[in-house]
């Protein structure tokens, strides 16, 4: 019998999602498909819920000195709600990494839609004592779902706890990002993936750092778009 990746509920019996796409690959049931709540009709360059056509999120970036000179498009498959909030919870800091599974899916059928083609994916790193509690990057096993090549390139370089800090201090660079030396990422189109999406400091400044490397595009891509 196949259980819920999420709540451990047996699927076998419950109207089934992963079913009408024909995937055949039950991983979550109808109950937790339903309290994840799907981005759309939100910002066009992040997913944010507005009812402007671009949030005033995406205008800041649009105008900072740093990020004028690059676009960067996020997409985000969910928002973040309670139950988007567990489930990170659960996979960061309970170390639920089989969780991260549960996505395989929907990133399928993400890629899909948009029929990228050429991507690289770049993850968003964690710090090393992070990385030494935690024993994963979240972000690097996200990338893994994508079956696309990944460059795990990037370091962090400060570990500054960037929940704790107010949003108007996030929406500034604190240099917390570095590329590795010897890397040649030029030409490529590079998609940043992380867990969650929240003021766009993280990709802006990873934005930053690859737009120095000459890449030809930029996009990004988020579990959750809080
Ligand atoms: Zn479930
Ligand atoms: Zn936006």
């Amino acid at each position: 019998m196949e259980k819920c990746l999420l709540c451990g509920q047996h699927t076998n019996n419950l109207f089934n999602y992963c079913h009408i796409f024909g995937l055949g690959n039950k991983l979550l049931c109808e109950k937790c498909l339903i309290l994840l709540e799907r981005v759309n009709n939100g910002c066009v360059k992040c997913g944010k819920k507005t009812k402007d056509i671009i949030c005033s999120d995406c205008l800041y970036w649009r105008n900072y000195n740093l990020t004028k000179l690059f676009e960067i498009v996020n997409y985000s498959l969910f928002y973040y709600n309670d139950f988007g909030k567990e489930i990170l919870r659960r996979i960061k800091f309970s170390g639920d990494l089989k969780l991260i599974y549960a996505f395989k899916n929907e990133i399928r059928l993400f890629i899909k839609k948009y029929r990228f083609k050429d991507i690289t994916l770049v993850p968003v790193p964690i710090h090393n004592e992070r990385l030494e509690e935690r024993g994963f990057n979240q972000s690097l096993y996200i990338a893994k779902l994508f079956n696309l090549p990944i460059l795990d390139v990037l370091v962090k370089v400060n570990n500054e706890k960037q929940s704790k800090k107010i949003k108007a201090m996030r929406m500034e660079f604190n240099n917390l990002f570095d590329i590795k030396p010897g890397v040649n990422i030029e030409n490529k189109r590079v998609m940043i993936v992380d867990d969650i999406y929240t003021t766009g400091s993280t990709v802006h400044q990873i934005g930053r750092l690859l737009y120095e490397k000459k890449v030809k595009e930029i996009l990004s891509f988020t579990l959750f778009r809080s």
